[in-house]
């Protein structure tokens, strides 16, 4: 389903910021769909994974990298597609999605789950369709989760979902200080789920994308560790022992090794269920 790698974008400009050795990975989904990848950090941030919706009236980009992508970023955009932006969905406002959003703001719209304009922003539960060409771009922005404004991206033409950080390479981060839940995360999964036919391309916030199926396993293990937290806070048991409980063990093997340890992650879950 993923196509070829068509180009290696390397920097050629001396004006800009980006370090000059940055590349920018292009991979065709097909239906005038790329993703855009950087496959090395930046001033030691990890850049999250973009995608260009291409059109010659009015293109549209999920999320925009770190700040230091810059012309590179705007130079293989303007590569791919003669046309401007006409629309930046962020898929949360973490610097390392909307570094670039100064770089399209004067001609794109930018839709953000948090955004102070309602025509921009999307009320938590509801979607919006945007479209782009012949296409329809969906968003939806679930509860709370990973920052307090996610917005997961259907692509139905090119079968392609963009969960932005509600999907990365290890446990995901909650922003449990701030409202998020493990409840945002099933509820931005099932709606992919909702979607997802079993080729569609699952973009994760950062790293290669994942099929259909290795979504579903993903819910699954988001739903037994909520269940296994909700019951043994309901024991009343503290925070301690619920990660002494280790209730995350049986799926540590493929999950353990991310960003997150278990036991952190555990603590954003029971957090996040139990409210600060
Ligand atoms: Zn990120």
């Amino acid at each position: 389903m993923i196509a070829t790698l068509l180009v290696l974008a390397g920097l050629t400009c001396s004006a800009a910021p980006t370090r000059p050795d940055t590349i920018i990975e292009v991979r065709s989904l097909g239906e005038g769909v790329f993703l855009l990848s950087v496959p090395e950090p930046i001033d030691r941030i990890r850049v999250g994974n973009i995608l260009l919706v291409a059109s010659q009236d009015g293109s549209l980009l999920v999320d925009t990298g770190v700040e230091g992508l810059g012309e590179l970023l705007v130079e293989t955009v303007s590569g791919l597609t003669p046309g401007p932006v006409r629309y930046v969905v962020n898929t949360h406002p973490h610097l390392d999605h909307i570094g670039g959003n100064e770089r399209f703001a004067r001609e794109a719209d930018i839709v953000r789950g948090d955004s102070r304009d309602p025509e921009l922003g999307i009320s938590v539960g509801e979607s919006r369709t945007l479209s782009v060409g012949n296409r329809s771009v969906v968003v939806f922005r679930p509860p709370a989760a990973h920052s307090t404004a996610d917005l997961v991206v259907h692509v139905p033409a090119a079968g392609v979902i963009h969960m932005g950080d509600l999907l990365v390479q290890g446990y995901p981060f909650i922003d449990a200080e701030r409202g998020g839940s493990i409840d945002g995360l099933i509820a931005a999964v099932g709606w992919a789920l909702g979607r997802a036919r079993d080729n569609t391309v699952i973009v994760r916030g950062h790293g290669e994308p994942v099929t259909r199926a290795e979504l579903l396993a993903y819910q699954r293990m988001l739903g037994t560790v909520r269940n296994q937290v909700r019951a043994l806070l309901r024991d009343g048991r503290t925070e301690d022992e619920i990660v002494a409980a280790a209730p995350t063990a049986a799926f540590d093997s493929q999950w353990g090794s991310g960003f997150l340890s278990p036991a952190s992650w555990v603590r954003m879950v029971v957090r996040g269920i139990r409210g600060l």
